[in-house]
């Protein structure tokens, strides 16, 4: 089989004429797509530690589910007509000719895994949380990227207000516990299949009396979604739409006391929130709550984490008709506003072992071995470098002990154990060095 072009283009060049010695540029990410270093890494990991322990208190369980999902999910769940479907989506045919999508979101997935599973049937009431990337084509932009990571909560079998009071406290708490102080509920009621017609119909005269003030995509929205119009950020289109009819004249009377219901548990817990008759959100599956977490640390991008009820979903996916409520938090965002709070402590190796030449090197390899499958976190110099250098190194780790075994040491039989701090230098024995010093370390 012949490999396809794509294998066969690189960048390689010739340099000073001749062909043989070539240079190649480092290839670089792609556009909106980022790689999470050490230095970030540890401050995902701890609000990653955080969410889980909030979950496990809270009750929620810890679902992993596949990437790439087969096109006709999102298109069913999401909505043909939003904006993740129509623009957003990386969608490709795979060499078998299925047509797949990388997830640009979390919900939908789930929902399929819970009904594949039939976890319905082995008991009434799921709640499930997962963490990891998404997908999205959008305009790449600070707090927004073409893969983001959200921590995604869901609660399945549960049509109780008392449910969205409870993701919205979730995410209140984890703010808190991270630190996050200015952070506010924004909360709305989208009505049901009841009741949102009358309201569309009302909103879609009045947009075609709106004529021309519309931005492009409000236009189109007007057709095919004309609520989306309603959380359109475009000054004009807020202007156009000031007079609106508004979603709260048009609940119906079950919807009227599920928002009540949720409103009146917030305000039990003490949660200060915002009533917020535009919020929309961009997914069609939404019913009665939807809610997101704002704040005014991040700029344009304003929010932290959306959700909101989704009855009708599991149903619109060839399941039984299942209430289900839930959010997502976006990681990357959250992550930059608690970077600028704290910063986790980065790891330091308790013990560099500085070893001269190869025999003090076998034995330091041993012992490193020894402490780490103990786990002490230690790190040796490989190489054949000089004490200065290796000492140097230790310092950079930021190591707070290092051993240090020359030729001296190995004819005396004696390490040298050196406090970086106080500089304070102690012989240690060489024999059953290790396990003493598991011993020292374990206590530190
Ligand atoms: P959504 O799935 O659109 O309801 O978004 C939930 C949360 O995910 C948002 O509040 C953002 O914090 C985050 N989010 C959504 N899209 C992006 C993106 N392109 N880049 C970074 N974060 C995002």
């Amino acid at each position: 089989m012949t490999p396809p072009s794509f294998f066969k283009i690189g960048n390689r060049c010739t340099r000073h004429g001749t062909d043989t010695a070539t240079t190649m540029t480092p290839l670089q990410s792609i556009k909106g797509f980022k790689d999470i270093l050490p230095g970030e890494s540890e401050l995902w990991q701890s609000i990653e530690q955080q969410a889980k322990t909030i979950f496990d208190a809270f009750g929620f369980h810890e679902v992993r589910l596949p990437l790439l999902e087969k096109t006709e999910l999102f298109a069913r769940s999401i909505g043909e007509s939003t904006d993740i479907v129509e623009k957003e989506m990386y969608t490709f045919q795979d060499r078998g000719g299925d047509l797949l999508t990388m997830r640009p979101e979390a919900t939908a997935g789930i929902v399929r895994a819970y009904l594949q599973h039939k976890l319905y049937a082995r008991e009434a009431v799921h709640k499930f949380y997962t963490i990891g990337p998404m997908f999205r084509r959008e305009r790449p932009q600070k707090g927004r990227y073409r893969q983001f990571s959200q921590i995604n909560a869901e609660i399945f079998g549960v049509a109780s207000p008392y449910a969205d009071a409870q993701l919205i406290l979730v995410l209140v708490h984890l703010m808190n516990a991270l630190g996050v102080t200015d952070a506010t509920p924004h909360i709305n009621s989208l009505g049901c299949p009841a009741c949102r017609p009358a309201f569309r119909t009302a909103l879609k005269t009045f947009l075609d009396g709106a004529g021309d003030h519309l931005c492009s995509d409000c236009v189109r929205r007007r057709e095919t979604n004309p609520l989306r119009v309603l959380d359109c950020k475009v000054p004009g289109c807020r202007e156009a739409t000031a007079n609106a009819p508004a979603l709260a004249d048009y609940l119906c009377p079950e919807c009227q006391t599920h928002f009540a219901t949720v409103q009146q548990a917030l305000e039990g817990q003490g949660v200060a929130f915002t009533i917020d008759d535009r919020l929309v959100r961009g997914l069609d599956y939404y019913i009665r709550t939807t809610f997101e977490i704002q704040t005014s640390a991040l700029g344009a991008q304003n929010a932290i984490a959306g959700g909101g009820r989704y009855d009708g979903l599991a149903h619109t996916l060839g399941g039984p008709d299942i209430p289900a409520t839930g959010f997502a938090i976006g990681l990357d965002r959250l992550a930059e506003i608690v970077g600028t709070i704290r910063q986790p402590a980065p790891l330091q190796p308790a013990l560099f072992i500085a070893a001269l030449g190869e025999e003090a090197r076998r034995k330091a390899f041993q012992w490193l071995c020894q402490l780490n499958t103990s786990g002490i976190a230690a790190e040796m110099e490989y190489g054949d470098k000089s004490l200065k250098s290796q000492m140097k190194r230790a310092d950079k780790l930021g190591a707070s002990h290092v051993l240090i075994l020359g030729e001296k040491e190995m004819q005396r039989g004696t390490a040298t154990l050196r406090n970086m701090a106080s500089k304070e230098q102690i012989d240690v024995p060489m024999r059953d060095l290790a396990n003493r010093l598991i011993e020292r370390f374990k206590k530190t």
